[in-house]
């Protein structure tokens, strides 16, 4: 998710233009900013780039959840169905609607498994929140089918998978509203920001809003708009809008470097048969921002794992089974609903239901799967190196395996 390897004059410029007249903030300050708008023109040339009617730029992927959340009108009593293998910040949005974080199974395709989503929609559920993890995509068609039956809405968390379609449209704009991060790893990158995508004018201007402390942003004079409803402030600043729009601008200059690195190394590890790869939804749209692979059982995986790090070689390679971050084996955080402030008692009931619930189906996938991310910067004498390396440390474990037996 490599948008930091790649910076350079096209970065600077547009920062240097927001330098010379000093307005620091999108909004106002109309005469001194002298025509430099660079919060807008990212706005402009996300729609352009990935075909959605509208876009709300915010402060973080997260805040772009929180706001789309808010947006889409989700809050008290609501439950949102998402996925065990995600990172921390989409049940962090949820929970800071007030709404019900419901976790269920992912598949194979390390998404959302759409069967345990219908087994876990209740009378409280509104929303689908899937997560296109690691530069891939959820079974949309599916999911899209049982929001249409049970008249649910569709919240895209595309933060993790800028640039990858499925079937012909980008992620991100398929649902109700879609998010991207444009944090310090994610394919393209400002430092800190992200996005509200949607092709609802009334989900766009409400997030437009929220995101602004309730301004309606429809007078000429910042200080006599009006607060239709109360919002916050998730303002991105144009120094870090005016880098977003460098790296927009080189998008799919990334992903052709991404898939060509993701192709050479697939056909390296292809050469183990015990070796398996993610099933991915539309292949055609992976944006390739890791290769994701499995091996046949736990103790395999995490022997290769050990063996990665013992040769100093795991740099870059994602267990996600023991990992912090993004899965739910490890978020004792909040399956304890450890919050500094108090919950409603149902929700704090809710979320700690998440200590007992059953994830085996999850965990016969995570326990399995090593994800290598893509370096943009890679040379092909060194994704050789990297894929033989890797190749010979499954080997190595294979058949210490096979002796032991
Ligand atoms: C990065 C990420 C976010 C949050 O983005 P931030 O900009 O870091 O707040 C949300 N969801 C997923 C899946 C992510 O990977």
């Amino acid at each position: 998710m490599p948008g930091y390897e790649l910076f350079g004059a096209s970065e600077r410029k547009h920062v240097n233009d927001v330098m010379e007249t000093g307005i620091l903030m999108r909004y106002g300050f109309d005469g001194p900013r002298k025509g430099i708008w660079k919060a807008k023109e990212l706005e402009q040339a996300i729609c352009t780039a990935f075909g959605a009617k509208h876009a709300q730029l915010v402060s973080s992927g997260t805040a772009a959840l929180t706001t789309a959340l808010s947006a889409l009108g989700i809050g008290y009593g609501d439950e949102v169905i998402m996925p065990s293998f995600t990172f921390v910040a989409s049940f962090e949005a949820v929970l800071s609607v007030g709404a019900v974080p419901v976790l269920v199974d992912v598949d194979d395709s390390l998404t959302l498994d759409p069967a345990a989503v219908r087994k876990a929609i209740t009378k409280q559920t509104k929303c689908i929140m899937p997560v296109h993890m690691c530069g891939s995509m959820a079974d949309l068609d599916a999911l899209q089918a049982i929001c249409k039956e049970h008249k649910l809405l569709l919240l895209e968390d595309a933060c993790q998978s800028i640039g990858a379609q499925y079937k012909g449209k980008y992620v991100g704009t398929i649902g109700d509203a879609g998010t991207f991060s444009f944090d310090f790893v994610k394919t393209i990158t400002c430092a800190e920001g992200g996005v509200v995508l949607t092709n609802n004018e009334d989900v766009y201007v409400k997030s437009d809003g929220y995101s602004d402390h309730g301004h309606d942003h429809l007078g000429v004079d910042r200080g006599a708009d009006l607060h239709p409803f109360i919002g916050y402030n998730y303002r991105i600043s144009e120094l870090h809008a005016a880098v977003g729009l460098a790296q927009v601008e080189r998008l799919q200059e990334f992903l052709s470097i991404q898939r060509k690195n993701h192709g050479a190394l697939k056909a390296i590890l292809s050469q183990v048969p015990e070796i398996s790869f993610r099933r991915i939804h539309d292949v055609a749209g992976d944006s390739c921002t890791f290769l994701s692979w499995f091996l046949p059982t736990q103790e395999l995986t995490e022997a290769v794992v050990a063996e990665l790090k013992a040769q100093n070689i795991l740099a870059g390679n994602f267990y996600w089974f023991h990992n912090n971050w993004h899965y739910i084996s490890k978020w004792d955080h909040l399956k304890e609903s450890l919050t500094l402030n108090a919950l409603h008692p149902d929700l704090k009931a809710a979320v700690i239901h998440h200590a007992t619930k059953d994830f085996s189906a999850s965990d016969a996938i995570m326990s399995r799967v090593i994800s290598s991310s893509i370096s943009l910067l890679w040379t092909e004498a060194q994704i050789k190196e990297r894929g033989e390396k890797i190749v010979a440390a499954v080997k190595k474990v294979l058949a210490s395996q096979k002796a032991a037996v």
